[in-house]
């Protein structure tokens, strides 16, 4: 059985960015000239269901179409390995438990095996440059790959508090990197010198079908075939079912809020896709669980629920068509869903942690909350009051097409990749 698998990727074209900064757009052409047909390998744990699969779908498929020869991987381990990076993440984010000898050891021999095997693969042919993102793969992409190949880090996850045993084991596996990227300044291990990280903000792809513009009759048109209802104020958070984007705070809030604005509904969409998040399960069915007795709430967890709608599509509708967007992670490297609804002008709740600090200025662009109440109080504010929401929602877009786009991504991507095959390239002349 072969342990990875090449994503194929549609076709991007970097021209139809111009439109949104011509100026970042000429700074990405100069950027890439240097890397033309290097060949780039990316490699992760899934190739759908989450922020890095996200990213990844438009960062190569640009990469490529800017004259790089980029690749992504996706790791086939088995379902035990998972279990166990699942484990990792957890504790990287700041979870109080420990990963035994059993378990380390067993993440060691698998990550070498598929290591191997990659390496088997990749040696064929000439590599420039290798990025592992976060820890699933970590093993993989530094205990083997091509000693002398570059190799970088990208670490998305919200590292503010990562329990520090787990720490001390990955150390030596990540200081075999060139360059560690992170999505926040404070997220650097203080043990990696200044020069070896990187913070490099993630970006939404305004191109990405997602992301485009359509009407409200479009977005309902959607949402009422499924009992979403037009004359009802409407909230949603878009996330995968995880606890450490607190489903059931959402409606606990939801709840709370519903008390003082009686007609309310909310959505949860938590597509359960990522074949590396082995607690899926368990935590849709404790969502289920807390939501049973509330009336206005709708969940959706499995595909076969959207009747042949694309997952894009009706994130899309759910993004357009909901008046307050909720993202009320307790942990968060980023949170694409905060800048995607943003994007489409929505006054979006967020959770005052890592990645959404950086994305909301609290009160000016949205919202940024501590607890439950908190987060009802905020709800019941702006589904009162339109006129305000739709100001905040002004100000949310302008954000995100100054801040957060892919241009601005890729830019600060490619400048990375430059800086480190300049050094290694002096290093070995
Ligand atoms: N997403 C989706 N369908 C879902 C749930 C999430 O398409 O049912 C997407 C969401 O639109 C976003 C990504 O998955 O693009 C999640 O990225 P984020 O950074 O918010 O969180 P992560 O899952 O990486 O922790």
């Amino acid at each position: 059985m072969v342990d990875f698998g090449e994503i194929n990727l549609s076709k991007k074209s970097f021209i139809n960015y111009k439109q949104f900064n011509e100026n970042l757009y000429q700074k990405v052409i100069s950027a890439s000239s240097a890397l033309k047909n290097k060949k780039i390998v990316h490699i992760n744990s899934t190739e759908n269901g989450g922020g890095v699969a996200e990213l990844l779908i438009s960062q190569v498929a640009l990469e490529r179409n800017l004259g790089l020869d980029s690749h992504w991987y996706v790791i086939h381990p088995p379902k035990e390995f998972f279990v166990i990076t699942k484990k990792i993440h957890n504790l990287l984010q700041g979870e109080d438990s420990t990963l035994d000898d059993v378990e380390q050891n067993y993440y060691l021999e698998k990550s070498k095996k598929v290591g191997d095997e990659l390496d088997y693969f990749l040696n064929k042919e000439k590599v420039d440059l290798v990025i592992t993102h976060d820890p699933q793969p970590l093993l993989i992409g530094c205990c083997n790959l091509l000693p002398r190949v570059p190799k970088i880090l990208r670490l998305h996850i919200d590292l503010t508090n990562p329990n520090q045993e787990t720490l001390f084991f990955l150390k030596p596996f990540i200081e075999v990197f060139d360059k560690v990227i992170v999505s926040r300044d404070d997220f650097r291990f203080p043990w990696l010198k200044l020069d070896k990280v990187k913070t490099i903000m993630p970006a939404i792809d305004p191109l990405a079908a997602k992301n485009l513009q359509i009407t409200d009759d479009e977005a309902w048109e959607i949402l009422s075939r499924f009992g979403v209802r037009r004359k009802m104020p409407l909230i949603s958070q878009i996330s995968r079912f995880d606890k450490w984007k607190d489903p059931i705070g959402v409606i606990e809030a939801f709840k709370a809020a519903k008390e003082e604005i009686d007609n309310l509904q909310l959505v949860l969409l938590g597509l359960i896709e990522s074949v590396d998040d082995p607690e899926a399960k368990a935590q849709v069915n404790s969502v289920l669980k807390a939501a049973k007795d509330i009336p206005d709430i709708l969940i959706f967890y499995d595909e076969n629920q959207l009747k042949g709608i694309a997952n894009d599509n009706f994130v899309r509708a759910l993004q357009t068509a909901s008046d307050v967007i909720l993202q009320k992670s307790l942990k968060e490297g980023f949170g694409l869903t905060v800048s995607e609804a943003m994007w489409k002008g929505k006054a979006v709740i967020g959770g005052n942690v890592g990645g959404i600090k950086m994305q909301i200025k609290n009160g000016e662009d949205g919202f940024l909350v501590d607890s439950i109440k908190e987060t009802a109080s905020k709800i019941v504010e702006l589904i009162n009051n339109k006129a305000f929401r739709e100001i905040i929602g002004r100000r949310a877009q302008k954000t995100v097409a100054s801040k957060f786009l892919m241009p601005r991504y890729l830019l600060d991507n490619l400048e990375v990749y430059n800086k480190v095959l300049k050094i290694k390239n002096e290093n070995f002349n």
